[in-house]
């Protein structure tokens, strides 16, 4: 019989550092060997073969393999469907123990219980921890200890718990030497799971002192370059510890990006107490309005030939590199459900199909929130002006030049659709939905 091993399934936590999941790992006393799989589901899923997450994902991988082979290990990387690659695992090493971190999305959650009773079937423990949020699941209650809907009350309690404790490193340096000694096995390309690289470098995984202490004053100014912290990838993808960017914003007495991550938690936790937010509107009665649903319309916008230069930016830049800023994707959001009137869930999608950081929680959360239909949200009469808006936060227009350099030209389209009209009927068609109930 081989060596018994504990085995730490790494997902949305790449990283050595730490790691809840590989920390208790390591202190079991048996050799660890980390695992990680491209998910064949997720990835034939994905409809461009240029994808920035996939090759974030390979980038990261090859990374963490490196730094386990320093350390006389590896990372086995297997491509497939997690329940058949777990049945394969299980016939060639001799595991005693796996070790996860939580994930809050329904797919994952079934994936995750399906691999449980696997492994319970061969007596192999599994153990879970929380790693990728500060608080989950019912961390963080209200009063009648039931899940917040609302962000404020949800933020107050947040930041009252949030004490030093939780924001702990796990020391997993300190058993460096429990990683199973083993050679470097092969792992699959981004060439043979069918993609190609974007090949545009990634944000780095750190955040500047001067960055927290401007974040206030300059987040919400699009043209500013680098005025947030395009972390989003490496809190998608756990190569940066939320708990550590927690202690710096903490340290810098950043209390607006402690915020961020607080919204952050905040959307895990709708997710996972209202699953229903996956395919619907949280508030269920905002699934009676009559979208309009003009699939010209949504082409538009997809495009960034909306004729609104703030808009038109922002679906650009999206377009462009993947990622949006904060400001923007709430403007090309709201233009989308309100003035367009087109159901969000197909803006969420295509947000879901561009974003480099695409996290389904705050993803669908920052949708409904434009919509209206989610926890928190704006009331419906309110409707974001994208001409007002452009004035506020890039007065000069040197954010929608740099994305739409044409926009003082004549060629440049007139507003596809008119501001105080759609404002109007977007409102009426709101009420009438509402009325229903
Ligand atoms: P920073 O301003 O530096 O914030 C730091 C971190 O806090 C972010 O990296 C992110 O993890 C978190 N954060 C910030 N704002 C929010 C927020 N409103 N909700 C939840 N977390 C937040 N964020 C995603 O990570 N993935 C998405 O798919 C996503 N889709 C969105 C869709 C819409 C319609 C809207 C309005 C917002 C969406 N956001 C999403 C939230 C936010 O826009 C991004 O997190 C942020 O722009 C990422 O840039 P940054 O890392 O520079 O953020």
């Amino acid at each position: 019989m081989s060596e018994s091993l504990s085995l730490v399934w790494l997902r949305r936590d790449l990283r050595l550092h730490d790691n809840a999941a590989l920390y208790h790992a390591l202190k079991s006393g048996r050799p660890v060997l980390p695992i990680f799989i491209f998910d064949r589901k997720i990835l034939d899923a994905l409809d461009d073969r240029c994808d920035r997450r996939v090759e974030f994902l390979v980038q990261e991988i090859d990374r963490l393999r490196d730094e386990l082979a320093q350390l006389g290990s590896t990372l086995v990387v297997r491509y497939g469907t997690p329940v058949d690659i777990w049945k394969e695992l299980i016939t060639q090493y001799t595991i005693a123990d796996v070790f996860t971190n939580h994930d809050y999305e329904g797919y994952a959650k079934e994936r995750d219980k399906a691999i449980g009773d696997l492994l319970a079937e061969h007596s192999i423990g599994f153990h879970t921890s929380k790693d990728q949020t500060l608080f989950e699941r019912d961390e963080v209650l209200s009063g009648k200890k039931t899940p917040y809907t609302v962000f404020t009350p949800y933020s107050r309690n947040w930041r009252e718990k949030l004490t030093d404790f939780y924001l702990k490193a796990y020391p997993t340096e300190k058993y460096v030497g429990q990683y199973w000694k083993t050679q470097p096995l092969p792992a699959p390309t981004l060439k043979e799971m069918g993609f190609l690289p974007v090949g545009d470098p990634f944000p780095p995984r750190t955040v500047s002192r001067v960055l927290l202490d401007n974040y206030k004053k300059t987040r919400d100014i699009p043209a500013l370059p680098h005025s947030t912290s395009e972390l989003s990838i490496h809190l998608r993808f756990g190569t940066v510890s939320v708990r550590d960017l927690a202690r710096q914003a903490k340290e810098a007495d950043d209390q607006t990006f402690l915020n961020e991550l607080c919204w952050r938690d905040f959307y895990f936790q709708v997710l996972d107490h209202f699953p229903h937010v996956e395919k619907n509107s949280f508030r269920r009665e905002y699934d009676q309005i009559e979208w309009r649903n003009n699939e010209a319309e949504f082409d538009k916008w997809c495009r960034g030939e909306t004729g609104y230069p703030i808009v038109d930016a922002g679906m650009r830049q999206l377009n462009t590199i993947g990622w949006m800023h904060n400001r923007v994707r709430m403007i090309t959001a709201s233009f989308l459900c309100k003035h367009l009137l087109i159901d969000w869930r197909w803006g969420e999608a295509y947000f879901g199909k561009k974003l480099r950081d695409y996290d389904l929680s705050a993803n669908n959360g920052g949708w409904q929130w434009a919509a209206g239909s989610g926890t928190d949200a704006a009331p419906y009469f309110r409707v974001f002006n994208p001409t007002l808006q452009a004035g506020k936060f890039d007065a000069k227009g040197v954010y929608i030049r740099h994305w739409v350099p044409e926009v003082d030209k004549p060629t440049y389209p007139k507003p596809m659709v008119e501001h105080t009209m759609a404002r109007q009927r977007a409102v009426d068609t709101y009420r009438k939905a509402l009325k229903k109930v």
